[in-house]
């Protein structure tokens, strides 16, 4: 009899792993059906020997001490450097919106007074926002979000920003000062051996009081393995068979493209350095074309090789059997995941986490708090 099956090996459930294994001394079984552990955190190198993000780039960010001491535990780490481009009007702009962007707006220098000013003049208002186009109306006017968010939004969603919680686009950070970095985060920093170590790193810290079995669905073992309680990390809908219908998501599909170190002069006009496709990690498309964005991981990866690979992101329409890579927050989906949770509720040996155990549009950092503190109540009952 193993005290705990976990079911998924990303951060909720190694985190949940480490924890219940190297802190409370408590064995525990972890299974994921795909071949790898890290859930969609993974990185590995591709064919070219290029460290990528094969499930969309993971930018690790986190405002808590709590969370960067508990992983710095399992890696040394790198400066994040998350510099973001957006390519609309046939041109790229410093995103999110700063003073850089404004400027470029204007076609002119400008000053923190002066683009103040402007958004005082140009923001709408609402006594109570309620969805992202009141979000992103409200903090950055209607020229910045036309021209940035509404395409992007509508593509990655397939939802007009009104139909989407404000915490959606709420979430861009909007600067009047030059400072051009993605995300606003106190700690801002990658493992040094990337994600898929800093992983290996939580299991081997485990001993043998943690076994793990990949390619593993745990519908194929649950009955046969004895177990006082089970930890779902899993699509909470796949747990109930659906029984109040699927649960909303966006899949996406990734097209790969490698460019070898031979056709990587760079361009100075366009601030691409030799050896890299495109200016920055990431280039955000809000216009007509069919991806998102266009990742190129080895502008923050660091890694020494000459060739490099980027990763075009196609949102897609989610059906079963393909990946649930986002949750949809909206009303409609808040009111389905609600009745899945009046479920798990019901449930004294079965406790559910994660971005897919609880239906939640959650980061790194959340996950990781999260598998903490439910770990701890699990065996303190707090
Ligand atoms: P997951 O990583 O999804 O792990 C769940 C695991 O459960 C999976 O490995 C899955 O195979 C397994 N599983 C599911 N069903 C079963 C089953 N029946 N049997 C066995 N195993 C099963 N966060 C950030 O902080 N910064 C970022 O820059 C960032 N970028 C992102 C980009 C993309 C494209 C996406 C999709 C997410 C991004 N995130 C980012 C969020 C981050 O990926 C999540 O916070 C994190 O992966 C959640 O970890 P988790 O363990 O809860 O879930
Ligand atoms: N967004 C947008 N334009 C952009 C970047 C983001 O409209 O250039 C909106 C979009 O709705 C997106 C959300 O803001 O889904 C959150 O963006 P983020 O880059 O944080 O998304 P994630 O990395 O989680 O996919």
């Amino acid at each position: 009899m193993i005290d705990y099956l976990i079911v998924g090996a990303g951060f909720s459930g190694l985190t949940a792993a480490e924890q219940l294994c190297r802190k409370y001394g408590k064995t525990c079984l972890v299974v994921d059906k795909r071949a790898h552990i890290g859930g969609n955190c993974y990185d590995c190198k591709d064919e070219h020997g290029v460290l990528i993000h094969p499930y969309g780039p993971h930018y690790f960010r986190t405002n808590s001490d709590e969370v960067f001491q508990y992983l710095s535990q399992f890696t040394r780490w790198i400066p994040g450097n998350y510099h973001v481009l957006a390519y609309a009007k046939d041109q790229f702009w410093s995103f999110p919106v700063n003073l850089e962007t404004f400027e470029q707006y204007l076609g002119r220098p400008s000053s923190t007074e002066e683009m103040e000013a402007w958004l005082k003049e140009h923001c709408e208002s609402f006594d109570d926002i309620q969805n992202s186009e009141q979000a992103v109306l409200s903090r950055f006017g209607r020229e910045f979000y036309t021209l940035f968010f509404e395409g992007y939004t509508l593509k990655q969603w397939q939802k007009h920003p009104r139909e989407l919680a404000a915490s959606v686009c709420g979430r861009i950070p909007l600067r009047t000062v030059r400072d051009g970095r993605y995300v606003s985060e106190t700690y801002q920093v990658l493992p040094a051996d990337g994600y898929t170590r800093l992983f290996e790193n939580m299991v081997d810290a485990c001993g043998t009081r943690l076994q793990l079995h990949l390619n593993t669905d745990y519908r194929d073992v649950v009955s046969s393995t004895p177990h006082r309680h089970l930890i779902f990390t899993g699509p909470i809908d796949t747990y109930f068979d659906y029984q109040h219908g699927p649960l909303p998501y966006r899949t996406l599909r990734f097209e790969r493209e490698f460019h070898s170190g031979d056709h990587l002069p760079g361009n100075l006009h366009l601030g691409i350095p030799e050896g890299f496709i495109q200016p920055s990690v990431q280039v955000n498309y809000p216009g007509e074309e069919p991806w998102t964005r266009c990742v190129e991981a080895k502008h923050i990866t660091h890694q020494r090789i000459a060739g490099s690979t980027l990763i075009r992101e196609f949102p897609e329409t989610y059906e079963v059997g393909k990946e649930p890579y986002y949750p949809i927050p909206f009303p409609e989906s808040r009111e389905i995941y609600t009745q899945y949770k009046q479920l798990a509720e019901k449930l004294d040996q079965v406790t559910f986490m994660g971005r897919l155990g609880t239906y939640a549009y959650l980061n790194m950092d959340q996950v990781v708090t999260s598998a903490l503190r439910k770990s701890k109540r699990l065996i303190e009952g707090m």
